[in-house]
């Protein structure tokens, strides 16, 4: 991973870069982003470039040896740590090396995933993550050998927050007296369930989340598809790359015609086409449907933001605009509350396998009655 491949948060980049300039490399940092922020690419892109053998202004060269080796997550200085479960095929001594190849493939095609997401990578998905006791001694092994060929060892432990605790104090003892030369670079979503004594010994580098054009145009350049599009979903993903992805290889439908369609629909109180589209809207399947029911979710989220501001739509297009503007001169605060209600109740049934034609139909009853 480089700083180049990372989108936005210069801000970062430029605080991350100089620190190894002026030669003031914290031994221990605590990079803390949400989900599908850019917390772990960038402690990966920072460690590529700590150990880089002829550092650029802006990023590592991306050809020296540890850079090669870096980009592949080889480098013999380089350490990871992370949350692992026993699988199907592998059951004992389970720890962070048994899945290192599994990870470094992880990493380098898909960097902004989030737990769940490397359970059902590795195969673990079904059984409780955990960073397991026997870590603390890869911990101290590797890290108070000397480095093979860096300037630096470098540990990057993700999230630290599901260490138990006996890795956690082989960590604090290590963080108290940090052998020469050694970096830790743990990633966190959640701070708060981090014990502080580990706290206090690191320093917190913030990760802001990506804000939507970062994303539309990450994804624009990465997955190929229209720039109004990416700005959809963009807007959807809410500043979480996982998500964006997510969007983009499982979201057929145009949301926001057929919501607005929807709508009208139970507005008509057509009971007969709504009798049809939970047909077909069974059939486009478990994700495209959620996928409908965020954007519904969002559409009446900005309404009701728009009612109460009248001028907060900043982030949407103008065709967008239009449609919330319109419909929120027909719809009040309540029934737009009552709407959300049922679109969060149908949401939740479909995460939980429910039947989905029926599902749609007992929601479009729903606010077709709560709509006059
Ligand atoms: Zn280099």
């Amino acid at each position: 991973m480089f700083f180049k491949d990372i989108p936005g948060l210069e801000e970062t980049k430029k605080i991350l870069i100089a620190s190894v300039k002026n030669n003031h490399i914290a031994h221990g940092q605590l990079f803390f982003g949400s989900e599908g922020s850019a917390a772990l690419p960038l402690a990966l892109a920072y460690a590529t470039f700590i150990n880089c053998e002829n550092q650029q202004a802006e990023d590592a060269c991306g050809v020296c040896a540890a850079c090669v080796k870096n980009q592949k997550y080889i480098f013999p200085d380089l350490h990871f740590i992370f949350p692992t479960s026993s699988t199907k095929a592998k059951t004992k001594d389970i720890s962070s090396n048994t899945f290192l190849k599994e990870w470094r493939t992880f990493l380098t095609e898909t960097p902004y995933s989030n737990l769940s997401e490397w359970g059902a990578f590795f195969g673990g998905e079904n059984k409780q993550l955990s960073i397991s006791v026997d870590e603390s001694r890869n911990i101290v092994k590797n890290l108070t050998l000397k480095a093979i060929e860096g300037a630096y060892k470098i540990m990057v432990l993700w999230l630290p927050e599901m260490m138990n605790a006996a890795a956690a104090n082989a960590l604090l003892k290590i963080l108290e007296e940090p052998p020469g030369k050694t970096v830790f670079l743990l990633v966190t979503q959640d701070p708060g369930k981090i014990i502080t004594t580990i706290l206090s010994r690191t320093q917190m580098v913030k990760i802001r989340d990506f804000t939507d054009s970062e994303v539309a145009t990450y994804l624009e350049k990465k997955k190929d598809i229209t720039e109004k599009r990416a700005k959809q979903i963009a807007y959807l993903a809410d500043g979480k790359m996982n998500e964006a992805f997510r969007l983009v290889d499982e979201a057929e439908e145009d949301n926001q015609e057929m919501f607005r369609e929807w709508m009208r629909l139970c507005y008509k109180k057509d009971y007969t086409s709504l009798v049809n589209w939970s047909d077909s809207f069974q059939k486009m399947g478990r994700e495209a449907e959620k996928t409908f029911f965020q954007y519904g979710l969002s559409v009446l989220r900005e309404s009701l933001v728009f009612q109460s501001t009248g001028d907060a739509l900043l982030r949407l297009e103008e065709t967008e605009k239009t449609f919330i503007e319109n419909f929120s001169k027909v719809l009040n605060t309540e029934k737009i509350e009552k709407i959300s209600t049922f679109l969060n109740e149908a949401y939740y049934h479909i995460e939980r396998n429910a039947n989905s034609k029926i599902v749609f139909l007992d929601m479009s009853l729903s606010v077709a009655a709560s709509l006059r």
